[in-house]
């Protein structure tokens, strides 16, 4: 897919850095976005946003100030010289954005889950040049997210990046949703798209901002988009999750940036030698449950000939506890522990499965 990275979209701001898209998550008044938008660009923001239309979960929240709202938006760009970012979710949207010269537009999680709004968005951008951002569906669908940049490719959007804000879930959790850092690692690596972390949707609240926002950097994601508001207790929207201009600079100031690589010699030659001795034990690993498969599978015989059922409760029971133990002694966290045993568990009744039934293994 041809995509057109940050740096080129004409934006005239520093992307040497991770770039930052700040302000407040609605539009409520004009003094409200003004002075939201001054303050985050003072502390560092080189993009602006504001909700206009808010797609809320149910009726009687505040659903958006509405165009009115746009010159707003419109002023804070001209006051700071930044560009500005608005969600569409239609093509009137669209209309109402392009016609105030909004520079770059977002497309939100509740518009991605549905092709039909994502392609009457994506028509409505038909030779227009404007980059476009977009987030990832509220379910964890990865086909579903790259539906949609293939839908701006197709009427010849390449500017394109994408927004991770986490996906939800019915468990209340520590995160309002939930990062699932895999999803966007794997869109990236499928598209080689450019990564914005929202870490106000994905946490919130505001105590765990910092830590999202500082993963988001450790995995080399380009940019930032963090919801500020000058008085966020009082906000119309995401109270919890937005904090004031100046938590905002303190919580970037405290960001620590590392290199994504490095020239210096000595530095890559032992990086070098580590990943070459990770490389042998991954092949080691995949040897030796390969050859545990080979063991399952002549259980799987042996079963078959005496006509037992492939799952014997107490052995598994026994097997996790201990296998449990001995990850746990040897500083494995709980969770991996746990979630490959299961996977081990479920390759072998896989494997057993296919010799039962004589099928092949890969439709099992
Ligand atoms: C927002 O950014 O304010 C928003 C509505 O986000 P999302 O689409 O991620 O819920
Ligand atoms: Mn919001």
């Amino acid at each position: 897919m041809e995509i057109t990275k940050i740096k080129d979209w004409g934006l005239n701001i520093d992307t040497s850095k991770p770039i930052v898209v700040s302000g407040p998550c609605s539009a409520e008044t004009e003094e409200q976005t003004v002075q939201s938008c001054l303050g985050v660009a003072k502390q560092g923001a080189n993009i602006l946003r504001a909700g206009i239309w808010k797609p809320r979960t149910r009726p009687g929240s505040f659903e958006g100030i509405g165009n009115k709202g746009l010159p707003w938006l419109k002023t804070a760009s001209r006051l700071t010289g930044l560009p500005i970012t608005v969600e569409v979710a239609n093509a009137r949207h669209v209309y109402e954005a392009l016609k105030n010269q909004v520079d770059i537009l977002w497309i939100g999680a509740r518009t991605t889950v549905n092709p039909f709004s994502v392609q009457e968005i994506a028509d409505a951008l038909k030779g227009v040049d404007i980059p476009v951002m977009i987030k990832n569906p509220i379910n964890p669908d990865l086909k579903l997210w790259m539906g949609a940049f293939e839908r701006f490719e197709k009427v010849g959007i390449t500017k394109m990046a994408a927004i991770h804000r986490g996906f939800a879930s019915y468990h209340n959790t520590e995160y309002r949703n939930q990062p699932q850092w895999e999803i966007p690692i794997e869109l990236r690596r499928q598209l080689d798209i450019e990564m914005v972390c929202d870490p106000s949707h994905i946490c919130g609240k505001r105590e765990t901002l910092l830590q999202v926002a500082q993963k988001a950097m450790d995995l080399n994601f380009e940019g930032l988009m963090i919801e500020s508001h000058i008085t966020p207790d009082e906000a119309w929207s995401d109270a919890a999750q937005q904090v004031t201009p100046e938590d905002f600079g303190s919580l970037l100031n405290d960001l620590v940036i590392r290199d994504s690589n490095t020239q210096n010699p000595a530095f890559n030659s032992q990086l070098d030698e580590l990943r070459h001795h990770i490389d042998e034990i991954d092949q080691q690993i995949i040897q030796l449950i390969a050859k545990r498969m080979d063991i399952a599978r002549e259980i799987g015989k042996n079963k078959k000939e005496n006509n037992i059922a492939i799952l014997q409760m107490s052995r598994w029971e026994n097997v996790l506890d201990k296998r449990m133990k001995y990850a746990l002694s040897n500083g494995l966290s709980s969770k991996f522990a746990l979630q490959y045993l299961q996977e081990i568990h479920n390759e072998s009744i896989r494997q057993q499965t296919a010799i039962m039934n004589e099928t092949e293994l890969e439709k099992v």
